[in-house]
């Protein structure tokens, strides 16, 4: 007879997950699920459902490997959804009580929920204790606060884990923020930057590979070449050769973009952490043991883990449901179909996008500056758009898709997680890449039919919605420069948007 039953999602690949905390290896049970509508709900990156399913098979063969007694439902046998097929499990086995760690969406905690009621079995539901902030304590920190801001946060979070704080509580080299040194563009003679570790397929992720080109071979993306670690020790590799090859330049050309370049410095580790084949405190443990990189390249990389990762996920628990319902600029367009293809003659989009198709993967600006960027300015409705990022990234999780899309890029949050929209206009995409000069509009005009669309988008997002952004203290620039615009120009603004966002919509 079974004792506990515990349950482990997909993304909670980590061998010391709260759930086994108490486990015990004569009583109780793991159960881990391939389910339909899991893998069908969005129209998931086929590489994603790979990485998931494969690292998930690995999982539960080492896991058996050091005596852990498991059930496995691969898809194809199992039941549709989550609770058919642990209710069929529990008829089967008859526990006592289930045992899951907290999961990292909100719907799945929704339907955990009815499972007490629904199968009549006592459910405990414990912390994840893999992040740096619990959700109880990021409701702690808001309390009180006008607003929310993500630097806040990171200092509260440095100075709690003492990490590079001196011993008078101040930033370790005088300063919290190198930003401003992380803002080259890659220069033209750049040498050849190291890419990411890539593993080979074994014989699960071979038959694995088999079932996706089987059964979902009409989502999103391409199949093969598949080369992401499916196990810790081959994440562990790829953690390795990041913090080796790449991690010191990783701050000043974070920002960089460059089309011959899909993953310049980054290290192409969220897809392993947001599963569990890594954890983040593993991974900053090795990074802060490195000495001679570069300040800049450590912060910056903290900034991420700590601060960002940690912000986001304690914003998306402390806000949902209600989150994903706000469009603050009552955005209405359609998502335009060459997000789904990469067919436009926008070289950065087409670029970026075709990235994606290939890799699941497009780092962080070209997703906040370039398709987030014209989603933004383009009026693209938040509930299509998120669902783009959430069904395209190989990394894609609500959790941490949701509030850097709708709250960091639409602002559709109206400015709870970020205190203004990142919109940008050519210039920008200009001076940190270098998809303009193939492109075939011409990022220097403002007007026109071959003038870049980023250039009136930009101006028109800012005339549309100039009652709701005027009195944002960091548009001060922006609108000081649209009031001296003359009516002339507003206007020719507003069509060349208008026929564009037409033109577009036919495609
Ligand atoms: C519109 C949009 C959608 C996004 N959707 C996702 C998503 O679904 N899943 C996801 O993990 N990240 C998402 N991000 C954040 C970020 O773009 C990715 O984490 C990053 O590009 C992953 O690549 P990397 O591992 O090479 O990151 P690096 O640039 O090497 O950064 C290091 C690590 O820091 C963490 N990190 C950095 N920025 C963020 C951030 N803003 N939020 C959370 N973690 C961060 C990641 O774990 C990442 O692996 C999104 C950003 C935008 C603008
Ligand atoms: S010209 Fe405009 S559309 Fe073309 S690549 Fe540059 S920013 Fe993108």
């Amino acid at each position: 007879m079974t004792e506990n039953l515990c349950v482990i999602l997909a993304d909670q690949l980590s061998k010391d997950i709260s759930s086994l905390k108490n486990f015990r290896k004569d009583k109780d049970k793991i159960l881990m699920m391939e389910v339909a509508n899991e893998a069908r709900y969005v129209n998931h990156h086929k590489k994603k459902l790979v990485l998931v399913f494969s690292a998930m098979r690995h999982f539960a063969k080492d896991m058996k490997s050091k005596g852990y007694s498991i059930i496995y439902s691969k898809i194809g046998e199992s039941q549709d959804n989550f609770t058919q097929e642990l209710a069929h499990q529990c008829k089967k086995i008859k526990p006592k009580k289930i045992v899951i760690t907290h999961p990292g969406e909100y719907r799945v905690l929704q339907e955990i929920k009815k499972w007490e009621k629904m199968l009549n079995i006592s459910v405990e539901i414990s912390e994840d204790d893999r992040f740096f902030c619990t959700i109880t304590e990021f409701k702690k920190w808001t309390e009180g606060k006008k607003e929310l801001r993500m630097e806040s946060f990171y200092h509260m979070m440095r100075k709690k884990y003492n990490i590079l704080i001196d011993k008078d509580g101040k930033p370790k080299g005088g300063k919290w923020n190198y930003d401003i040194k992380n803002r080259k563009s890659l220069p033209k003679n750049h040498p050849d930057i190291p890419k990411p570790l890539q593993h080979k397929p074994d014989d699960i992720t071979t038959q694995v590979i088999a079932e996706i080109k089987k059964r979902f071979s009409k989502h999103f993306g391409d199949l093969e070449p598949f080369w992401f670690a499916v196990t810790h020790e081959q994440a562990k590799k790829s953690l390795d050769d990041f913090i080796k090859n790449r991690l010191d330049m990783f701050g000043p050309y974070e920002d960089a973009m460059d089309q011959e370049e899909s993953f310049l410095y980054h290290s192409v580790l969220s897809m392993y952490l947001n599963i569990g084949l890594l954890q983040p405190k593993q991974v900053l443990g090795r990074v802060l043991e490195k000495k001679k990189i570069k300040v800049e390249s450590i912060e910056g990389f903290i900034r991420q883990i700590l601060g960002w990762r940690e912000y986001i996920r304690g914003i998306y628990w402390h806000t949902m449901p209600k989150y994903s319902e706000t469009n603050y600029f009552n955005a209405k367009n359609k998502l335009p179909g060459f997000y789904w293809t990469g067919n436009t003659e926008m070289n950065c989009m087409k670029n970026s996008i075709g990235q994606t198709v290939k890799e699941a993967y497009a780092h962080h600006i070209q997703r906040l500056m370039i398709t987030g960027n014209f989603a933004l300015i383009a009026g693209i409705k938040p509930k299509e758009v998120c669902e783009w990022y959430l069904s395209v990234y190989a990394d894609a999780y609500e959790w941490v898709e949701l509030p850097n899309t709708h709250g960091m890029t639409l602002y559709a949050d109206g400015g709870i997680l970020g205190s203004k929209p990142y919109a940008a206009s050519g210039n920008y995409i200009n001076k940190m890449s270098n998809y303009c000069k193939d492109c075939q509009y011409d990022v220097k005009k403002k007007e026109g039919e071959d003038a870049c669309p980023f250039n009136y988008l930009y101006w028109n997002f800012f005339l549309k919605n100039q009652k709701k952004l005027e009195k944002n203290p960091r548009l001060w620039t922006v609108f000081s420069n649209l009031k001296k615009m003359s009516k002339e120009r507003k206007k020719e603004i507003e069509n060349d948007s208008k026929n564009f966002l037409i033109q577009i919509k036919r495609m």
